[in-house]
């Protein structure tokens, strides 16, 4: 079968090699994809050219130019083309863009890996999940949305703030940056109007969810979904900050791993559980939910609780839960596609752990330099138990260079964190570039 990948970060590599490993998947096209989905899998993985657009290509002919848009009309055109028997998508913006509604509509025979428009409102509205998890009694923090700055400020004010902590948030899509968290009533009041009046986040802060604060370690919990069913896989925890000791800014993510220890069997039970009920409502409303649902918990004194949503594989989570996958992933995004997710048997991988290192452009995430040459990746790759992810990579004349911030995540596996950690760390030393951190 022929897949197109959208997406180019190292989630959409790590999509790539695991979907590659399936006896039923002959090729697999990323759009645009990066410097490591560009020829891998012996021959199976390549990014999409132009010349593949008009069915004549097949990434062969090196002088064929990249296809870097991803817009629907281009999707389209191209899983026509290349006559894919699934599309599978990585990051959310497609996915609320409506790529999953616009294939339906012109490529009624192709597999859709991912959640409708609808579905994808559980990313793009945290005031729409807030009320579909109040409503269905999926544990989430207490909450209001406004779309009155004047209401919400009153609101603000009406509460014992600081004993009473709220957490603002801007409710549409805000690249992870649109949750404020402020400690006075003072900069409470100066956060909804940031989101609100001063629009930080743009139209994302048209409306602003304002909800309690809460505390607990907090895990990323990712379920397989077929619009009828969910199957979580095993939780990790990724690591925002830029620096050491969860110092520097937040970024979109330093490194992972998992099976997360906070996580025991029973509150992955009753996480699945969550993810059950949310997908089974989804279906009521007449919204049926295919691809993956992000549940961001926070393991509360109280219990587990849904700080949000997300409607795509985590980014660099991914890089560690799938390589945990024992099932062929292409034969569990069939079934999700199918609604037959509760006949098959997902399995992961046992004592096995997984860890995974950003290796970053100095600077990320505000502004970094770019172009520099990578060095060592071949003998970063040897080490058996590690794989090398790209993500912002490109390869020209045969040297693969840095195009982004996050460039490489380097997935190490053992029977316990420590060594999948002292595993990713070792390959991490092979590797150079010229301005890189890692944390
Ligand atoms: P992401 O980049 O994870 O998609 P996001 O902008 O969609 O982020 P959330 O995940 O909702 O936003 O929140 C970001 C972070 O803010 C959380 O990981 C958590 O650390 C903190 N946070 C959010 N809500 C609360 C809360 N109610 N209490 C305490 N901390 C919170």
């Amino acid at each position: 079968d022929t897949v197109v990948l959208l997406g180019n970060g190292g989630r959409e590599h790590a999509l790539a090699v695991a979907l590659s490993k399936s006896p039923l998947v002959g090729k697999i096209i990323c759009l645009p994809g990066n410097g490591g989905t560009q020829s891998e899998g012996g021959g199976k993985i390549c990014n999409a050219t132009t010349d593949m657009l008009s069915g004549s290509g097949g990434g062969s002919s090196g002088s064929s130019t990249p296809l870097t848009t991803m817009d629907n009309a281009t999707v389209i055109q191209l899983v026509q083309a290349v006559q894919a028997n699934m599309v599978v998508v990585g990051p959310e913006q497609p996915l609320v863009d409506g790529v999953v509604d616009e294939l339906a509509k012109h490529c009624p025979n192709v597999k859709v890996f991912g959640p409708t428009m609808a579905g994808a409102q559980l990313e793009a509205s945290k005031a729409f999940t807030k009320d579909f998890l109040q409503q269905h009694n999926i544990p989430t923090a207490k909450y209001r949305n406004f779309t009155s700055p004047d209401e919400a400020i009153a609101y603000v004010k009406s509460l014992d703030i600081p004993n009473d902590r709220q957490v603002i948030k801007a409710s549409g899509l805000a690249a992870g940056k649109g949750v404020l968290l402020p400690t006075t009533l003072e900069e409470t009041i100066a956060a909804v109007e940031e989101i609100m009046c001063d629009k930080a986040f743009g139209s994302a802060g048209d409306t602003c969810v304002i909800e309690s604060f809460m505390s607990g370690p907090e895990a990323s919990c990712l379920a397989f979904c077929d619009g009828k069913t969910a199957v979580l896989m095993p939780a990790a925890q990724d690591h925002k900050r830029a620096l050491d000791g969860d110092m520097g800014l937040n970024t979109g993510g330093m490194g992972a791993y998992a099976p997360a220890p906070c996580v025991t069997p029973e509150l992955h039970r009753e996480i699945e559980r969550m993810c059950i009920t949310t997908v089974e409502k989804m279906a009521e409303r007449g919204t049926p939910y295919v691809g993956i649902l992000y549940a961001g918990m926070m393991l509360t004194p109280n219990g587990p609780s849904v700080l949000e949503f997300n409607c795509r594989f985590g980014d660099p989570e991914t890089q560690v839960v799938l390589p945990l996958l024992e099932t062929d992933l292409y034969e569990v995004m069939q079934a999700c596609c199918d609604g037959t997710l509760s006949s098959i048997d997902v399995r992961f991988k046992e004592q096995i752990s997984a860890a995974t290192v950003v290796c970053a452009a100095k600077g990320y995430p505000e502004t970094y330099p770019k172009g520099m040459a990578i060095h060592g990746l071949e003998s970063a790759s040897a080490f058996e138990n590690v794989k090398v992810y790209h993500a912002g990579t490109k390869v020209e004349d045969d040297i693969t260079r840095c195009s982004g911030g996050r460039v490489l995540a380097v997935t190490g596996m053992g029977s316990n964190l420590t060594e999948a950690l002292a595993a990713s760390y070792k390959a991490v030393k092979q590797i150079t570039f010229e301005d890189r951190y890692w944390r």
